[in-house]
């Protein structure tokens, strides 16, 4: 037991760094199970700086109407698994590399501009797929202005493509079809139609209102009337923003960069450090910058577009990759300009505090408990570990023979890396509800970064496959990993992780049952 009494009032400054002990020393009490009281909040006796001051940060209005600029488009392609979304992508992203007066090999950033026209784009968001529709929608952050929905010709409506229809509709953002797969044999456009009408999309080839495209992402076949029909469905909605306004936008994918040795020479190996993907959505971007986002600040140290140029500013509806972060800021994260550092990292600042009240008021048992049992888990597994250890060297020594851990067998245990918060977020959310009692899927651990010494000693420890998602493996660790025998499995599509995962349980499930 012990009591800490923190002072207030004049102690504090704007310092973040002040800021950031003060959270550290609470979220030890708060992690050591002790009681606490937090008192107001930590500027309530900073006379200097009120509390209205810097808890509230206030927007500037929008002009009028009529001072609104046109944008481009802002697309997520949206449908069942396998049915061509990667495909299409990469189909899209290799027409803006050829219409490109640059060059360059696109880089993932989250989200990537095709050129339609010479004074045409449309902007395509390009982090997982519904799953990251879904989450931004869940933090209110809406970027999408148009769902395009791929639908395999030889598939028809699946149960996606009907959850993504939901999703569109519920974002109330149009939807443009794109039936994919007509190269193939068993391609039955006008069943996929009918099916699709069903669902209530009524294709204008039927006499409805929506627009179809029947495409080939494969073949690369009508790629270019999609483009022309979303830019279409554009013009009928008008969108426009405030060009000149400060700066507002949406962190689309944020990441920690150690640093890049890319081989090409329209990479200069600048990048290091935070990097966010903003979208502008008001504004022009600029260097110097100051920007807000959730509980993080920069100053607009470089801006990079997704061919790993840098550029001099980024205008409405542009996504661009923005170094010069402190801390990272979350996919969803809405990023405002504001006037000054020091106003920045007030407000950041108050909101990383009111968030540790608040956490600490809510859940203090919770985090407790859920320590304690992760303690306990590991004790037990060492325990385990030890005693089996013992029986191994008996037997080893008897017979000789394998001795197989059939425990072992009835779970599976993974840690899962992901190159960002976005899909580490998509994909936990949907590990998280993996629960075949029959072999139950036990995740060790989950974050950001590339694989490291501290994960291979962890999933040894668990027996547990390491899942690399978009990240990094080193050859130093994977020679250790080799060496230690600690599986390593690196996946660049969500669906095809979470697949090699359910085929690993269905694998383990007795065949009895
Ligand atoms: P996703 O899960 O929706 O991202 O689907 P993918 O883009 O990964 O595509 C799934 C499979 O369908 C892959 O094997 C692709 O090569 C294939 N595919 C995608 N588009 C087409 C197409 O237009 N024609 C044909 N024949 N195959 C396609």
């Amino acid at each position: 037991d012990c009591l800490i009494h923190i002072k207030n009032g004049d102690q504090y400054s704007s310092d973040s760094q002040e800021i950031d002990d003060f959270n550290v020393i609470v979220e030890v009490i708060h992690l050591c199970g002790g009681k606490h009281r937090l008192i107001p909040s930590p500027f309530a006796n900073d006379k200097k700086k009120p509390v209205a001051n810097i808890a509230k940060f206030v927007r500037t209005p929008m002009p009028p109407k009529e001072k609104l600029k046109l944008r481009p488009p802002v697309v997520t392609i949206m449908g069942h698994v396998d049915h061509g979304k990667t495909s299409l992508l990469d189909a899209l992203r290799n027409s803006n590399i050829v219409s490109s007066e640059f060059g360059g090999i696109t880089q993932h950033i989250g989200a990537f501009i095709v050129p339609v026209s010479k004074s045409s784009t449309v902007t395509f968001i390009d982090t997982p797929g519904h799953l990251a529709f879904a989450e931004m929608r869940a933090r209110g952050a809406q970027v999408t202005d148009i769902v395009v929905l791929v639908v395999a010709a030889d598939d028809g409506v699946m149960p996606q493509t009907v959850e993504s229809i939901a999703h569109a509709n519920r974002a109330k953002v149009p939807i443009v079809v794109a039936i994919n797969k007509i190269d193939k044999a068993d391609a039955n456009v006008k069943h996929t139609e009918t099916m699709l009408a069903e669902q209530g999309l009524q294709l204008e080839s039927i006499g409805g209102d929506v627009v179809g495209v029947p495409i080939s992402a494969l073949k690369n076949i009508n790629i270019d009337k999609l483009l022309e029909s979303i830019l279409a469905v554009a013009e009928l909605q008008q969108l426009r923003g405030d060009s000149s306004g400060p700066v507002e936008g949406t962190v689309i994918e944020s990441k920690h960069e150690e640093t890049v040795s890319g081989t090409d020479e329209f990479d200069t190996n600048q990048k290091k450090g935070n990097l966010a993907t903003i979208l502008v959505q008001r504004g022009e971007l600029k260097k110097g910058t100051i920007l807000l986002a959730g509980q993080s600040v920069a100053r607009v140290r470089a801006l990079y577009n997704e061919r790993g140029i840098q550029i001099e500013r980024a205008t409405l509806s542009m996504p661009v990759q923005v170094s010069g972060w402190k801390t990272l800021p979350a996919a969803g994260d809405e990023v405002f300009e504001v006037e000054s550092e020091n106003l920045a990292n007030r407000i950041a600042a108050q909101r990383r505090a009111e968030e540790v009240a608040q956490k600490m008021e809510v859940d203090a048992v919770a985090v407790t408990q859920k320590h304690e049992d992760h303690l306990q888990k590991y004790r037990a597994e060492l325990k385990r570990r030890r005693e089996l250890g013992i029986v191994f060297r008996k037997r080893d020594k008897g017979s000789g023979q394998h001795i197989e851990d059939k425990e072992e067998k009835l779970k599976y245990s993974i840690l899962i890396k992901t190159d960002v918060f976005g899909s580490l977020e998509a994909l936990t959310n949907i590990v998280n509800m993996y629960n075949d009692t029959r072999c139950p899927l036990d995740v060790v651990d989950a974050s950001v970064g590339a694989v490291n010494d501290d994960d291979l000693e962890a999933a040894k420890l668990f027996n547990a496959t390491i899942y690399a998602f978009n990240t990094n493996v080193s050859q130093s660790v994977a020679l250790e990993a080799g060496r230690q025998q600690v599986p390593i499995r690196t996946f660049n599509v969500i669906y095809h992780m979470l697949n090699d995962i359910k085929g690993e349980l269905t694998k383990r499930i007795p065949s009895t049952e």
